[in-house]
């Protein structure tokens, strides 16, 4: 039998935006001692827009480079996508069609776009390929801009740079939490100069950066090795795994369906306040209780 506190309580919760799908994990809540907190779609908007776009080869003009890079990308989720297929969409520029689809988790999408292999990948792309990174033109921010490098039969052609917004109440979000000591921490897969920055700017307990899908979840792990209490928030297909390793797995409302499914509690607002809310919900609920 549900308790009838719990009843009310659940029934409250789903009215002010808290889906509780686990109750056991409800209840965890309240012991909480760290939160990961997945960067895209939960501290910041998740809506990346393209700041700059330039091409580094004598042979495309910046147009091209948008041009190959939407193309690749049409057939990809992820938000650096759906930031570059909007901005050819303002840019009135034609959508090419493409081939041959690859997506690599955490790295890039690679597509053959008018019989040119096109890769649009972040740093990780040269990692896995063991060669250097590019250097990168000072003209780009990347404390606040995540760069795209965009190949054209293996040579870096152009640099697309995207940026997100952080919400408006996850700083007030992170003090809350401190006061209760509850330690936070960014995890991303972005590069380190933008955690570092978000982290910081934040008020963070510290972050982890270039962090591929798979080792989402080990990191989570090691957390809880060390006796910590941890939830996690994400929204991506590639947060699901860490979602299902954390004590209080948290979807947050804009993201992937995979990432509702794992979780034990959904924020249908995507307000990291919603994040303390819960929390000190998931207090008062089990203190009437005993
Ligand atoms: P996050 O932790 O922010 O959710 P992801 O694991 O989805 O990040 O991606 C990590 C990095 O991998 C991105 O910052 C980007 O460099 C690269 N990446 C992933 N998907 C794509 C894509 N579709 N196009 C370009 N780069 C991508
Ligand atoms: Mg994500």
């Amino acid at each position: 039998a549900i308790p009838l506190v719990v009843a009310i309580s659940t029934t409250r919760a789903a009215v002010s935006g808290l889906l509780i799908r686990n109750r056991t994990a409800f209840e965890n809540a309240r012991k909480l001692t760290t939160i990961i907190f997945d960067k895209t779609g939960t501290l910041t908007k998740g809506s990346h827009e393209v700041q700059n776009f330039v091409s580094v080869s004598n042979e495309f003009s910046a147009k091209e480079i948008l041009q190959y890079a939407a193309a690749a990308q049409q057939h990809s989720e992820h938000y650096i996508a759906r930031g570059i297929i909007r901005k050819l969409k303002e840019r009135e520029l034609e959508l090419w069609p493409s081939e041959n689809f690859q997506y690599w988790q955490g790295v890039g999408v690679s597509a053959v776009v008018k019989g040119r292999q096109v890769v649009v990948g972040g740093p990780n792309y040269f990692k896995r390929e063991g060669k250097p990174l590019p250097s990168i033109p000072p003209i780009f921010d990347q404390n606040t801009e995540t760069v795209s490098f965009v190949l054209i039969n293996g040579t870096v052609a152009g640099i697309i740079t995207l940026a997100d917004s952080i919400r408006e109440t996850a700083a007030q979000a992170i003090s809350t939490l401190k006061s209760m000591n509850i330690r936070s921490f960014l995890l991303t897969g972005d590069n380190e100069k933008i955690a570092a920055a978000v982290s910081a700017k934040l008020g963070m307990d510290g972050y982890l950066a270039n962090v591929l899908p798979h080792q989402k979840q080990e990191k989570l792990k090691e957390f809880q090795d060390k006796g910590e209490i941890v939830a996690m928030t994400g929204d991506g297909v590639n947060d699901a795994p860490a979602l299902a390793q954390a004590d209080v797995g948290i979807a947050v409302g804009s993201g992937t369906d995979v990432a509702a499914e794992t979780a034990d509690i959904i924020l249908v607002n995507s307000d990291p306040m919603d994040v303390v809310n819960m929390i000190s919900f998931g207090r008062a609920t089990y203190r009437k209780m005993i």
